[in-house]
């Protein structure tokens, strides 16, 4: 494996499956066999997980809500995520613990460095919800910070496209894939791969970020044995 210890940031969005809200059970399942696979294989797993395919805060705060309140809303949505993705994976028979920044103890442990560490050298997958634990970040900031504190040596970003492109592929047919690209370039080139809170973290801590098609199984597993199968983002 090109990789000991991954962070694997995975958007509510993705947990749609071909639904329009809410979880999917089916593609909950295919992402627990993928994790199980490189679990198997020795990987070390730390994964942040969205909120956005329940609540999103500032779709919140656009129809009048406060926009902290909404904050809060969105961070739990992404402890729902977390107990759907630790129920799967317990159920693929992968040991998991789920960490959040805001405290719900009677239903996951509350996020302590050392304690998520020794999980992960356990050869369990922990799972980090409710984000940072502050309003006005996002989840990628989430992974990009716990990657960081955890010392995963990658973010790998599962999404719905296969990389990096010039112009948005889904939009246009001539979008030319990167197969690696600079963080300075891709402020150059405008294109959008985090907020500007996560990718900056990111670059200034050398942390890697790959981007990848995570609704192909068996990728996870290419990816982490270094095939380039999406785009890499380093310095
Ligand atoms: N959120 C937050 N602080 C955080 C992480 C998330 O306030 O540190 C809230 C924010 O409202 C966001 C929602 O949780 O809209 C869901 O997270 P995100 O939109 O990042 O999920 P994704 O787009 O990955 O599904």
């Amino acid at each position: 494996m090109q990789y000991k210890r991954i962070l694997l940031k995975l958007s509510g969005e993705a947990l749609m499956g071909d639904r329009n809200y809410g979880i999917d059970p089916k593609r909950l399942a295919e992402y627990a066999q993928d994790i199980k696979q490189i679990a198997s294989a020795g990987v070390q797993i730390a994964i942040v997980i969205g909120g956005g395919n329940i609540f999103r805060g500032v779709a919140g705060a656009s129809n009048g809500m406060d926009r902290v309140q909404a904050d809060y809303m969105g961070m739990l949505a992404t402890v729902i995520n977390g107990l759907a993705l630790q129920s799967a994976l317990e159920d693929a028979n992968v040991q998991t613990r789920l960490q959040t920044a805001i405290k719900i103890e009677a239903i996951a442990e509350p996020y302590i460095k050392r304690k998520a560490v020794r999980h992960l050298e356990k050869g369990r997958v922990v799972i980090f919800g409710s984000g940072t634990g502050n309003p006005f970040f996002t989840t990628d900031s989430a992974a990009v910070l716990r990657a960081i504190e955890v010392d995963a040596e990658v973010i790998l970003k599962g999404t719905r496209v296969d990389g990096i492109y010039d112009m948005d592929p889904e939009k246009n047919k001539e979008a030319i894939k990167f197969d690696k690209i600079s963080f300075d370039d891709v402020l150059k080139k405008g294109l959008k791969i985090m907020d500007t809170t996560a990718f900056t973290l990111s670059q200034e801590n050398e942390l890697p970020i790959i981007v990848f098609d995570m609704n192909t199984p068996g990728n996870l597993l290419k990816v982490v044995s270094g095939e380039n199968i999406g785009t890499i983002v380093d310095n």
